[in-house]
C-alpha cells in the first residue's frame, strides 16, 4: 500500500527503502531507521502516517526530556573551537 506511485514534487518514480531519519529537540537526537518511499530524482522522501505520528510523537518527548522507550546509542559530538577548520566549527 503506497500513499504515492510518483513524487509529488517532481513526478518521477519513488523507490521503497529504509532510511536513517534523525529526529532532534531538546538538545537531543534520535535516530531511526525507517520504511520511506525516496524520489530517485530530487531525494523527496515520504513516510507512511504512522511513521510520522511517531516522529511527533519522538520529538514531543526530546523537547520535554522524557525519554521512556528510547534506548542510549552512544554520545553525540560536534567539534570544539580548537579544530582547525573555521568553516565547521558551531556558530554559537
Ligand atoms: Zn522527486
Amino acid at each position: 500500500m503506497k500513499p504515492f506511485e510518483k513524487c509529488p514534487a517532481c513526478g518521477y518514480d519513488l523507490v521503497s527503502k529504509q532510511v536513517e531519519k534523525l529526529l532532534s529537540g531538546g538538545g537531543n537526537t534520535v535516530s531511526l531507521e525507517v520504511p520511506a518511499e525516496v524520489c530517485l530524482h530530487c531525494g523527496e522522501r515520504l513516510y507512511a502516517e504512522d511513521v510520522v505520528e511517531s516522529s511527533e510523537e519522538i520529538r514531543g518527548k526530546l523537547r520535554t526530556h522524557e525519554f521512556s522507550l528510547l534506548k542510549g546509542l552512544g554520545q553525540s559530538f560536534t567539534v570544539d573551537e580548537g579544530w582547525p577548520n573555521k568553516a565547521i566549527q558551531p556558530t554559537t
